[in-house]
């Protein structure tokens, strides 16, 4: 008996090759009907015998195109129609739009193959795509995806492309960014002063390169800065022209082959490294791998990554492996335009290689590290945005304004959060514009209109500021390690109350001090602090965080007294004696020296004392080298005492600083101390929760915040709690850093629009 079957399916269905495969599908089983992209996904009609339709709809729900995500599923029976063959019908435009569309999809191996094929027509055509591969987040314009909504609009599809796109068994059937030499964009190499070069853009790009130049190359999301990774010279050369004299710079490998015989990579870090985002993953430095010491001179880590666009294949082809990092200087956005390009050309570039292919939005590398398994994000962007987190509750649309540093913002719709691609730190002038920018394009794209704006409760953010000055019915401020907290706690679905571990850089206290250490009592509405790590000053506030030093010799002066100074001057050698007396009428007068109860202080200030990083040059950089010390870890450790005030418990470290102090003094391995330390923090951390847990009930352990970057911290400490029996739960959609904040943000504003 013939009947029909209509078929509407969400997630991510656009841009994949959907269509093309219920084509298919219906056509070998003679089926007619049609199928077509809507606003929230894509939807089909098939009628046949009714076995046939069975068949179909089982093909198609066990194996939907590899790119596909698919949401819900739904079918219904309808009334018989027309018998007259299959159809593909042009995109609905009205209704809700709500539809998954992909992020960037990194070139695919079909893609590789013909683009390295002499006989192909497309041979060595750096633009090659297609429905599996391609560029989807950095060209669309608007939705729903079609060409003339991308920044392929521009580009007339030839003949053969035209054939392609519409015969619906080509495998570049609707493929938006379709393209070859005879209609689609094209390669052009521009000299220091602006000046397109003639020669042929790749090669001689490759011979640039080779000679030790420095090339701004422009990328899916971006330019990038690329040069020879294996030489100093030129990676020295970069360091200083960019500002950035240590910060790890990713490396770009041809082939996963070369990248192994650099880097120690498992099959999971494989399976990462090949996966269409094509993240940059930090692995482990093989000590005979062929690349410039000066790439990352903090860590025995590289940042590693593999081509993800025809033009890498190509030019990686002639020379590999290139550092490859963001065309910007020091934390301004990535360049995306020729005005933005013409900053760095001459003065971070030598020369440029660009196309006429406009990059619509940008998006940086996303970046990171797999420990246990499990994804740990330092940066999620290109390859993993714009797809949803699903959220445990309801409500309505959200703008969740983020942190002031690595900031991303996030826009809920239903239970569906979008985290933002990598912004930047706001308080530089470009990143701020392009996050107003951004926020407007997102609710664009997505059609929502914020009825509740979020943002942290510091009064100083600039995403703050904004969210003061957006016009919204109900405004929501959240404490920022609640945020953290929440952040992942969202991420797993948990609602009900946890015991929140937030060990941050900094953040703005509701008391006036700098918190950093924090216990909360937390669920997604409410947190409460129930303890936190000791306190110590601040010597000149934010002067402190550039100069851990400063802030090893608050430590010194808190734990030591009077003895304070006489170790200073064999411990802290970067610090005068004239120095010192300022810094202690600053922490003595508490002028200029607020408390703060940072773990990520307490770490700098432990850096400091092994004598590992008197000054930073970027964030973080005395904790990665006290990390990169400690090696494998430690199974021993120091003593620390958890303090059990009426309602926040106190834990101090300061018995382990006393300890380590001897230690060192005694001419003890840095090393060794170091480990020892980091077991220490996880002990007290577990010892804290179990104080905390008896006095609360509570079996849960989230972890998040800055600090937990740190993989041998995360795992000692998950650990530990483990072995106490507490279930843990630590992030892997999100980074745990303030790139994180702005979904804990969306969650919590939920949670309390809820009554
Ligand atoms: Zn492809
Ligand atoms: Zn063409
Ligand atoms: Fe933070």
């Amino acid at each position: 008996m013939e009947k029909r079957a209509r078929i509407a399916v969400t997630g991510r269905v656009q841009g994949v090759g959907f269509r093309p495969t219920v084509y298919q599908y219906a056509t070998e089983l003679g089926l007619s009907g049609f199928v077509q992209n809507t606003p929230t996904g894509v939807l089909a009609e098939v009628q046949g015998e009714g076995p046939a339709v069975s068949v179909f709809l089982e093909r198609l729900r066990a194996s939907p195109p590899k790119e596909a995500r698919v949401g819900q599923f739904l079918v219904e029976d309808v009334p018989l129609g027309p018998n007259g063959g299959f159809a593909i019908r042009p995109s609905r435009r009205s209704g809700d739009l709500v539809v998954g569309f992909p992020p960037d999809l990194a070139t695919c191996e079909a893609c590789t193959r013909e683009l390295l094929d002499p006989h192909d027509r497309r041979f060595r055509y750096p633009f090659i795509n297609c429905t599996n591969c391609g560029p989807r987040f950095t060209i669309v314009r608007e939705l729903p995806y079609d060409r003339e909504k991308t920044s392929m609009a521009s580009f007339d599809l030839c003949p053969a492309c035209r054939a392609e796109f519409e015969d619906p068994v080509d495998r570049r059937f609707d493929a938006q960014p379709n393209a070859c030499p005879e209609c689609g964009p094209s390669l052009a190499l521009l000299a220091a002063d602006g000046w397109e070069v003639q020669a042929d853009p790749l090669r001689e790009t490759a011979r640039l390169l080779r000679e030790g130049r420095i090339v701004a190359l422009k990328s899916l999301g971006g330019y990038h800065l690329a040069c020879d990774a294996r030489s100093d010279d030129v990676v020295r050369r970069l360091r200083e022209r960019k500002g950035r004299p240590a910060k790890p710079f990713a490396v770009m490998f041809q082939s996963l082959d070369e990248l192994g015989r650099s880097c120690e990579v498992s099959d999971r870090e494989a399976a990462e490294l090949t996966s269409s985002a094509a993240p940059v993953v930090i692995l482990k430095r093989r000590r005979d791998a062929a690349l410039s010491a000066l790439i990352s001179p903090d860590t025995g880590d590289i940042g590693a990554f593999l081509p993800y666009t025809p033009l890498h294949h190509l030019l990686l082809a002639e020379i590999s492996p290139l550092v490859m990092t963001s065309g910007n200087l020091s934390e301004e956005p990535i360049a995306r335009d020729e005005e933005e390009l013409k900053r760095i050309l001459g003065r971070v570039a030598d020369h440029a290689l660009v196309h006429n292919r406009p990059i619509v939005r940008r998006c940086d590398d996303s970046v990171l590290r797999l420990v246990r398994g499990q994804r740990l994000f330092y940066r999620r962007s290109r390859g993993f945005v714009p797809a949803q987190v699903d959220l445990p509750l309801d409500g309505p649309p959200v703008l969740a304004c983020g942190a002031e540093l690595k900031n991303t913002f996030c826009v809920t719709r239903g239970r569906q959060a979008f985290v933002s691609q990598h912004i930047g730190d706001l308080v530089e002038y470009p990143a701020y514009r392009f996050y107003g920018e951004s926020i407007d394009d997102l609710l664009r794209l997505l059609q929502v209109k914020p009825g509740v704006v979020a943002h942290d409760l510091h009064p100083d953010y600039e995403s703050t500021r904004f969210a003061g000055a957006y016009p919204a019915e109900m405004k929501v401020a959240v404490q920022h390690h609640h945020a953290h907290i929440a952040s992942c706690m969202a991420e797993h679905g948990l609602t009900e109350p946890v015991i929140g571990v937030a060990l941050d850089g900094a953040g703005y206290g509701p008391d006036g001090t700098i918190w950093g250490g924090e216990f909360l009592v937390a669920d997604l509405r409410d947190s409460r602090r129930a303890g936190c790590f000791k306190h110590y000053r601040m010597p000149g506030g934010e002067e402190a965080i550039r100069h851990p030093a400063r802030m090893a010799f608050s430590v010194l002066l808190a734990e030591f007294g009077e003895q304070a100074d006489a170790l200073a001057t064999r411990l802290l050698p970067a610090i005068t004696a004239a120095e010192r007396g300022i810094l202690s009428q600053l922490i003595q007068s508490g002028a200029h020296a607020p408390l703060t109860s940072s773990a990520g202080r307490l770490f700098d200030a432990v850096s400091a004392l092994l004598g590992l990083c008197d000054t930073i040059s970027y964030e973080g950089q005395a904790a990665i080298r006290l990390q990169t010390a400690a090696g494998e870890g430690s199974q021993s450790a120091y003593p620390f005492e958890i303090e059990a005030v009426t309602k926040e418990s106190v834990l101090s470290f300061g018995p382990a600083v006393r300890a380590m102090v001897e230690d060192t003094l005694a001419g003890a391995d840095k090393g060794g101390i170091a480990a020892k330390f980091h077991r220490t923090v996880s002990q007290g951390v577990a010892g804290m929760c179990a104080a905390l847990s008896e006095r609360e009930g509570l079996r849960k352990v989230v972890l998040s915040g800055g600090v937990f970057q740190n993989d041998l911290l995360l795992r000692m400490a998950t650990g530990e709690l483990k072995e106490r029996g507490f279930e843990v739960y630590s992030h892997r959609l999100v980074p745990p850093n303030d790139g994180g904040i702005a979904l804990g943000q969306a969650a919590v504003a939920l949670a309390r629009a809820e009554l």
